[in-house]
């Protein structure tokens, strides 16, 4: 296989245009990229043919704008170029109009609350920074979603307005530092994906798979990850054939998967691609979920995407590496090489620490869903404290810095921003912290609490946002000083000590340090219930309205989708519950009973002892009538919910009061899983699905 040949085959990318369109409709496209702007129309209808023209060569059909709405996965609506002639034939057809906008009937997608606007019609819009590319036949042109008033409706337009508010603040640092040549800075991100996969047949098999993404019920296998076997075992050949189907794949479409190996849990496995743009890195990410799928099902495979889709083993996370670089190259998270740039590293770095440390609560609630609420704090991910790992040498210098004291890995005295060169500082290639929810791993951080099933969009634009607006502050000081050098001191010198409380290096999944994030005031929000209501705080308002990202009306309307999706999420987790409770394990239960109960009066008629099927008979009768009663009690509840109030009410009765009567009923079926004959069982277990591919 020729990967450099393959690579990009299906994008229409910059190599294809500059091949295909005139000189001057390439170098007006160019700059409206490497600008960020939207598409010029004077040259859309060039633009429009040459692609369609290329993509038709390659087989393709039809037309979509792909664009990804509040409900988390992408959305596509596909048309077909053709257009008739008068002969009664078809050509090939494609406007530049149709390229440039696009028409989607807005009012079926979730809208929190502005429900006038999104009876109003929706429009996409190419987003020409991230290339169209063609899938099953078809051109995807990836696009920004607002309403007729210019309302958001989608996750990519907030992402790309976090994106332009950062590039403008850090430009601004940037030429406080005499750097003149960049001419943009934009947020890359390389999102490290985990996923499960197992048997198609095991996954038809489960009715809480198909309709939830996740085991509502299922005992604990003999065997689960504890030896410690899987995390980058080798990969067993059905695996393997998978994985290289999806690096070709992937490849076809542009992205650049790098790495893949097994992770903790049986069945789980990880796929990390190379960094790159954020939005890029965004759309990639959705596709590259949705290959995972489409491939899976050519191997026979399903590939689960949920954030915990077993008890008792690991669930899948989403590793954001983010990072800012300019146009020219440079990685403004390196601590670099010369004196001049340490003064630079450390103001980027205080800048990212400050904008943690203040919207906490925004990083929380950007990871919030039912399925990661499972992860968070479960000594397997982050717990829902926020924090951040800098390591021990960059927690020394900021020491310093702070306390004016000699760094004592130099032994030369006072670090001197701005004068003196940094230290070597390690890059953290090994992990070495996995419990810390934000860790600066060298040159980049890496946010560790989204849950793989994420957009990571809604995280990014929390990261940018909170950046932007803090550099916003960094600079408007700055620009105003009148000694450079030492404002700049001072700025950071205040900044580690307001904001070091977040700064912690120790072992995050601890109970002493839940003890002592509560003393120094962090917060812990430990469910979506808890998380998200706080998006609409005061100063998160004020946030998004000085930086341009939302509005009001726009913040709530995103609160009240996410709020309602926790619950709706928890009514089809119950409801399936009650089905295979009272459908599945209830009658199989009770089958087992009544043969256990004919063989207990037969060894008793052949006067042999039945004892142990007597007291196995009561434990299984007990369990069995709870299971029973709890589905009734979660149906009940259910009705009550509905009377519960707003959405952040009701978020708030599902996970107090109904969650914890879908924990018993689970117990009570695990319990009896345990205890009956395994013919009777009505579905497949953990251990049958976890080691099902071989
Ligand atoms: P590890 O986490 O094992 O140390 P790497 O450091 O190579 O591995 O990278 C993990 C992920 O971080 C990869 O997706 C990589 O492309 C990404 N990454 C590396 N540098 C940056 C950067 N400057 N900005 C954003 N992501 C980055
Ligand atoms: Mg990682």
């Amino acid at each position: 296989m020729n990967v450099p040949e393959i690579f990009g085959e299906n994008v229409f990318n910059l190599s294809v245009m500059q091949e295909r369109l005139p000189k001057d409709v390439f170098r007006s496209l160019k700059k409206t990229i490497d600008e960020g702007r939207l598409l010029d129309a004077n040259i859309a209808g060039v633009v429009a043919n040459a692609m369609k023209d290329w993509a038709v060569e390659r087989g393709a059909t039809h037309f979509t704008h792909w664009f990804q709405p509040m409900t988390g996965i992408t959305a596509e609506k596909h048309d077909s170029f053709i257009s008739p002639t008068k002969d009664g034939r078809v050509i090939m057809e494609f406007s530049g109009k149709e390229l440039v906008v696009g028409e989607a009937d807005a009012s079926s997608f979730p809208n929190g609350g502005m429900r006038a606007t999104f009876e109003a019609r929706g429009y996409t819009a190419w987003d020409p920074t991230s290339f169209a590319f063609i899938k099953d036949g078809t051109l995807c042109i990836p696009t920004a979603f607002f309403s007729y008033s210019g309302e958001v409706l989608d996750k990519k337009t907030p992402l790309l307005k976090s994106m332009a508010a950062l590039n403008t603040q850090a430009l601004r640092i940037l030429r406080l530092f005499g750097n003149t040549s960049a001419k943009r800075v934009f947020p890359t991100v390389g999102a490290e994906q985990e996923y499960f996969l197992i048997d198609r047949k095991m996954y038809d098999a489960r009715r809480d798979l198909v309709f939830t993404g996740r085991t509502l019920f299922g005992a604990k296998p003999p065997k689960g990850q504890e030896m410690e076997d899987h995390y980058y075992g080798p990969i067993k050949k059905r695996v393997s054939d998978f994985m290289r189907d999806l690096d070709v794949e992937l490849w076809k479409l542009g992205i650049l998967a790098k790495t893949k190996h097994n992770e903790v849990a049986p069945s789980q496995h990880e796929l990390a691609p190379i960094f790159t743009v954020t939005n890029v890195a965004s759309d990639q990410n959705q596709l590259m979920m949705e290959t995972m799928k489409k491939v899976a099902g050519k191997h026979g495979l399903y590939c689960l995407l949920h954030e915990k889709p077993f008890a008792g083993v690991n669930g899948s996370g989403k590793h954001n590496n983010w990072s800012m670089s300019t146009d020219t190259g440079l990685n403004l998270l390196d601590p670099g090489s010369t004196p001049a740039e340490n003064g630079q590293f450390m103001l980027f770095l205080v800048a990212v620490i400050r904008a943690v440390d203040e919207y906490q609560d925004l990083l929380r609630l950007s990871v919030a869903s039912a399925g990661n609420d499972h992860r968070l704090g479960g000594n397997e991910a982050p717990p829902a404290i926020v924090s951040m790992f800098v390591g021990d040498e960059l927690a020394e210098i900021l020491d310093a810095i702070e306390e004016d004291k000699p760094y004592k890995g130099r032994g030369k005295g006072v670090l001197k921003l701005g004068v003196e060169t940094l230290p070597e500082l390690p890059k953290d290639t090994t992990d070495r912290n996995r419990t810390s929810p934000f860790a600066f791993t060298g040159n980049k951080f890496e946010f560790r609490m989204l849950g793989s099933a994420f957009s990571i969009a809604g995280p990014n634009i929390m990261i940018n946002t909170a950046v932007a607006d803090v550099l916003r502050e960094f600079a408007d000081e700055l620009e105003g000083a009148e000694n450079f050098n030492a404002a700049l001191h001072d700025l950071v010198v205040r900044t580690i000590r307001k904001h070091k409380r977040i700064i912690f290096n120790g072992n995050n999944y601890t109970a002493e340090w839940a003890k002592e994030a509560h003393r120094r005031g962090l917060s812990e929000l430990r469910s979506c219930a808890d998380a998200l209501p706080h998006f609409a705080d005061r100063k998160n308002l004020a946030l998004f309205e000085r930086t341009k990202v939302f509005t009001e009306r726009e913040v709530r309307s995103r609160m009240e989708i996410m709020l309602e999706n926790y619950s709706k999420v928890l009514t089809i987790e119950a409801l399936t519950m009650i089905e295979m409770g009272r459908k599945l394990i209830y009658p199989a239960v009770n089958a087992y009973i009544s043969d256990l109960c004919a063989v207990a009066a037969n060894k008793e008629g052949a006067g042999l002892s039945a004892a142990s099927d007597r007291a196995l008979l009561r434990k299984l009768s007990a369990d069995n009538d709870a299971l029973f009663s709890d589905a009734d009690e979660i149906e009940e509840l259910l009705v009550q919910s509905k009377e519960a109030g707003d959405a952040e009410k009701t978020a708030r009765f599902f996970a107090d009061k109904i969650i914890p009567v879908m924990k018993h009923m689970r117990a009570c079926a695990d319990e009896m899983e345990q205890n009956t004959a395994k013919k009777y069982w009505p579905f497949p277990t953990y251990g049958d699905i976890l080691f099902s591919v071989s």
